[in-house]
């Protein structure tokens, strides 16, 4: 059957695969243990449900405007002046069905044949995937393991060309929960404003941060590049909101203007109710953020205490969001498997616990371990991941 081009061109989401895996074992009875899912596993907070309830309560269920409602609009640029000091108007934001598509829509509005953007791998495969959905071409500037991902500005610069359109940074990172420092990133600003380049930055983690590092990257970018900036942001993590679809882009009006139109061909506005909700969230006490952050904090650190029990899973406890990253290079060929892949499979097969290979982050001879998922989970977890390696990899006894 002959698809359109374009369909050539991408795959299918592979942590959402893993996903769908843990969901058919599930149905057909099997227990799993998922580090798979890249969600929070807490409830959304009451007062965003409450908020929801009286949309209802209100038949507030009609269309709204494509671009969002005013309220949640100014939620927003309210959001951001008090978080990081910066001033935008309603009319310079688009509320979107998730970080996603504030992602897509950004892709589709600044990027097109012929075009380079770039991006630091390992990367979260959407963004790679809308830019080859724009047409355009991604440009990989591959980050190491030796401190822990961090996104340097010169790697990224290097790989500038006439042809380059925009620079998309993801700070916290999936799936290494790496930084870009402001320094680094004011550099990638002044080069930008320069050389006439986009900047893109998804802040999908933004609110899961866990030491005190200065990560104003939103100021940085309005003092070094404020026309040539776009922010992707979304409540799906922040307020345990996934399956709720609310993100925003913030930028020029002009790339909201555009992003609007097109979305207006397509989806149309968030799902009223969701954007009430979101008000909610966004102008609520932020209490429970922390609360989430400071859980995620105490499972990093024991996760990271039980796994590093084996001196061969290599992995540093992430800077943000939840994931840990971790290589097992050196457990895949004396365990007997090929690749990472083979490794997480197995792993599922035999021991019925489910991580997301590093092949989906091009990020070969890694996995990544979700830990929004309950301590006892953790716990049981790592135990049956490290008694999975120490059967197919024992290790040299030590004199
Ligand atoms: N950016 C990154 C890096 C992500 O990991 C995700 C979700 N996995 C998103 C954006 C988008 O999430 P959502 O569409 O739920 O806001």
């Amino acid at each position: 059957m002959k698809l359109a081009d374009r369909t050539t061109r991408i795959a299918g989401s592979p942590t959402m695969k893993v996903t769908a895996t843990v969901d058919r074992l599930r149905r057909s009875g099997i227990e799993v243990i998922d580090f798979g899912a890249g969600e929070p596993d807490f409830a959304t907070p009451d007062a965003i449900k409450a908020a929801a309830h009286d949309a209802l309560d209100q038949n507030f269920t009609r269309y709204t405007p494509v671009a969002g409602i005013a309220d949640l609009k100014r939620a927003i640029c309210d959001r951001y002046r008090a978080d990081y000091g910066v001033e935008y108007n309603e009319s310079e934001v688009v509320v979107t069905a998730g970080g996603k598509q504030a992602l897509y829509n950004t892709a589709l509005a600044l990027f097109g044949p012929g075009d380079e953007v770039i991006t630091h791998a390992p990367y979260w495969p959407t963004l790679t995937e809308q830019i080859k959905l724009a047409d355009a071409t991604p440009v990989l500037a591959r980050m190491h393991g030796d401190d822990g991902f961090a996104v340097h500005a010169g790697a990224i610069l290097d790989k500038v060309t006439p042809r380059t359109r925009g620079i998309i940074v993801n700070s916290p990172g999936n799936p290494t929960g790496a930084l870009i420092s402001e320094t680094e990133l004011r550099t990638i600003g002044e080069a930008a404003a320069r050389q006439g380049i986009w900047i893109v930055v998804d802040l999908c983690y933004e609110k899961l941060i866990y030491d005190q590092v200065a990560h104003n990257l939103p100021r940085v970018l309005a003092d070094t590049c404020p026309d040539r900036t776009v922010l992707c942001g979304s409540a799906s993590k922040a307020y345990a909101m996934t399956g709720w679809r609310c993100g925003w882009q913030i930028g020029p009006a002009a790339v909201m203007v555009a992003s609007a139109a097109i979305q207006s061909h397509s989806t149309s506005n968030v799902t009223s109710i969701t954007q009430k909700g979101a008000v909610a969230a966004l102008v609520g006490s932020q209490a429970t953020v922390t609360a989430m952050l400071d859980e995620y904090r105490i499972r990093r650190d024991r996760l990271h205490e039980w796994l590093t029990a084996d001196p061969r899973l290599h992995c540093r406890k992430p800077a943000g969001a939840f994931y840990m990253f971790v290589d097992v290079g050196d457990v895949l060929s004396t365990g007997g498997f090929r690749t990472s892949l083979d490794f997480a499979d197995a792993l599922l097969e035999e021991s019925r616990v489910a991580v997301t290979p590093g092949e989906a982050f091009d990020a070969p001879g890694t996995i990544r371990i979700s830990y929004a998922t309950s301590m006892d989970n953790l716990r049981e977890g790592s135990r049956r991941l490290l008694e999975f390696v120490g059967k197919h990899a024992p290790q040299a006894a030590t004199a």
